[in-house]
Order: C-alpha cells, then sequence, then structure tokens
C-alpha cells in the first residue's frame, strides 16, 4: 500500500511514538506539587521550550491545544472580539466555522491572495485578518510576510493557520497568532498549539483550571504533546523530488495541476477532466494508493471543494484529488502512484470522452 494521503494526517515518526511511550509511564498531573506531578510538568516544560525553540516563539507565548482546529477556534474567538473578521477565501473549514459572517479575502486562479483586495478590505473598523499559510488540498503558499505588513501598517491583527506548514518549512513571518497541528509534523494526533506575538493576552475557549496560565483549561494530553514535541525537533521533509515525479507521471496521462508554483514541496492537486475525484480516489485505492479528495466529504456526501471553487477551477473542482506525500514517502511509493494513476487514466478517461 502507496500512503499519499500526508496532509490528512502525516506518519508518525519513530521519536514521537517513543516520547508518546514514555509519557504514558508517568502518572502525575502536570498541576500536582508532589514529585510524580512535578515530573509530568518538566515533561510539558521540556515539551513547550522545544516547540517554542523549534518555531522561534518564548514558552511562555506557546499554549498548547488539542490540535489545529482548537488552535484556531481559540484565536479567532478571542482576537476577534469587537473586530471585523476577514477570511481568505480557500481557508480550511476549521477557521470558516470559527468566523461565521466573515469578510471573504478573494484569491487569484492559483489559490494566492489578491493583496490589492486585502488592502481595501483592511479600511475603516478595526479588523482580524485570519490566513493560511500552506493550503491543505493545493499547498498553494500565500505571502503571510508581505500580508504581515499590510495588517500592521493598517493597525489589524493577524492569525495564520499555519497548520499544513509548521514543520514541512519554515516559518518566515511575524503574526499576532500561529496555530499548528501535531498530527501533521509526524507527531500523535490530539496536540497542537497556538504560538501567541510576545506577551500577547487572550481569554480562553475552554474555562477550567488554570492550565496553560489560564489561557486553556483542562489537565494537558502530556502523551500527545510529548510526542508532538518529538516529531517538531525531527528536520523538515524533503520529498519535493518524489512529488514531481509523481506529478509528472500524472501530467503525461491528462492531469491538470491546480495551484501555485510557490506551494508545499509535498503536495499536487491534479484534476482530471471529465473524472469524478471519488471515482479517482476509489480507483486508485483499489490499486492500493491511498489519496483524497480535493472536495471536502461529509456525513457521506461529497461536495465541491470551496478551495478550487474559489479559485475558478469551474468542472475541475469536482475532477481532482490530493495527492500529499509524508516525510518518509519513497521511490516505491511514486512508482506505485504512477503507475495506477497511469492505468486510470486510459481506463476513465476514455469512458468519460
Ligand atoms: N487547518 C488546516 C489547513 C488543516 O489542513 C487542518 C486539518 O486538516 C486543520 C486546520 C485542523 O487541524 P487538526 O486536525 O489538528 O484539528
Amino acid at each position: 500500500m502507496a500512503y499519499l494521503d500526508a496532509n490528512a494526517s502525516e506518519t508518525l515518526r519513530p521519536d514521537a511514538r517513543a516520547a508518546v511511550l514514555a509519557a504514558l509511564e508517568l502518572a502525575g498531573n502536570p498541576s500536582s506539587v508532589h514529585a510524580a506531578g512535578r515530573a509530568a510538568r518538566r515533561m510539558l516544560e521540556d515539551a513547550r521550550e522545544a516547540i517554542a525553540v523549534r518555531f522561534g516563539v518564548t514558552p511562555a507565548d506557546v499554549v498548547f491545544t488539542s490540535g489545529g482546529t482548537e488552535a484556531n477556534a481559540l484565536a479567532i474567538r478571542a482576537l476577534g472580539v469587537g473586530r471585523r473578521i476577514l477570511v481568505g477565501a480557500t481557508e480550511h473549514d476549521a477557521v470558516r466555522a470559527a468566523a461565521p459572517g466573515a469578510d471573504i479575502i478573494p484569491v487569484d486562479g492559483a489559490g494566492v491572495v489578491d493583496l490589492a483586495a486585502l488592502a481595501t478590505l483592511l479600511q475603516g473598523s478595526p479588523v482580524l485578518v485570519c490566513l493560511m499559510h500552506a493550503n491543505n488540498e493545493t499547498g498553494t503558499l500565500h505571502p503571510i510576510a508581505e500580508v504581515a505588513r499590510l495588517c500592521r501598517s493598517a493597525g489589524a491583527l493577524l492569525h495564520v493557520d499555519a497548520v499544513q506548514s509548521a514543520g514541512r518549512m519554515a516559518l518566515e513571518f511575524r503574526a499576532d497568532s500561529i496555530a499548528v497541528s501535531s498530527h501533521k509534523m509526524g507527531g500523535p494526533k490530539g496536540a497542537g498549539a497556538l504560538l501567541l506575538a510576545p506577551g500577547l493576552a487572550i481569554a480562553p475557549l475552554i474555562a477550567g483550571g488554570e492550565q496553560e496560565r489560564g489561557r486553556r483549561g483542562g489537565t494537558p494530553a502530556l502523551p500527545a504533546i510529548a510526542g508532538f514535541a518529538a516529531a517538531a525537533q525531527a528536520a523538515p521533509p524533503d520529498v519535493a523530488a518524489l512529488r514531481d515525479r509523481a506529478e509528472a507521471a500524472a501530467v503525461s496521462a491528462g492531469a491538470v495541476v491546480l495551484g501555485a508554483a510557490r506551494r508545499l514541496g509535498n503536495t499536487t492537486c491534479l484534476a482530471l477532466p471529465g473524472v469524478r475525484a471519488e471515482t479517482q480516489v476509489i480507483a486508485l485505492d483499489l490499486a492500493g494508493v491511498q489519496v483524497s479528495a480535493g472536495a471536502a466529504c461529509s456525513s457521506g456526501k461529497v461536495a465541491r471543494s470551496h478551495v478550487l471553487a474559489a479559485m475558478g477551477a469551474g468542472a475541475l473542482a469536482g475532477q481532482a484529488i490530493r495527492v500529499s506525500l509524508p516525510w518518509d514517502a519513497t521511490m516505491a511509493d511514486v512508482d506505485a502512484f504512477a503507475a495506477a494513476y497511469v492505468a486510470m487514466a486510459a481506463r476513465l478517461a476514455r469512458r468519460a470522452a
């Protein structure tokens, strides 16, 4: 089986697995004052330090959460108070759902934010801008450093969903808050963090104990957090050449690549004209190759991708699959994909014609 759906969840890194297992041995609650509690607290603070170093923030500005969805919701609920909220047209549902009624920042045909439109939208009342770094369906990267400059000069706050890019590439920008997630960088599911600008205070989404300096109530999920920290310390994956090889094989069989040239090195979004995305996903799965539809699937219904629709992809929006290589992808995985894709395209594209 070739697993090429890393943007849904990465394969677990060995160091992360070891860290999870070590943390499972600790009985203590990090809030307890006795020796077992102090050992758990030490492990939690070591993890916080590792995450802070990795992402260039101070440990006090790291708030651990259950993952990217909660980190996004925490930031938007806290920073959006009294502000008009602007959300990129291709944001993940985790952001869209946290900001109902937000104004939409348009993107161009490659999925890159329209900076002129953003500058216009920034005028007027105080604003919170929510923009992702890398798109989960296409890998397209927004020019966040430029967006941050625009926000600063307009006095706007900026929240960045870096769930897909964190751990895979350097985050070369500053923002008021940044959401990151463990299982997108080879850590276990169930942990993530909100990285805050120096000293920025936020109200909790989940009130309770004084955990996370009162910013997130609840006993921290220490095994997941320890695994998260271990995964975050790994070198970024180097799979762009393998991705290019997979993409070239698909293009030779009639695929159209959707997205920008500046994108994540592990991702390609491939439309096969005339063939429904879910048909492709099933055909590839039967051939032992696991990818996902560009379209979001919920409650058994496959909806047309809002990301590809916002890019003006037209009918191709329902005919695209996402191939996302995990950190440990191999040439054999790519060759299996290429063979399966070429055979599928010959069979299905002929039928569609
Ligand atoms: N943001 C983006 C861009 C994502 O791709 C995802 C997950 O697919 C999330 C947020 C949600 O992260 P999590 O699964 O950690 O809640």
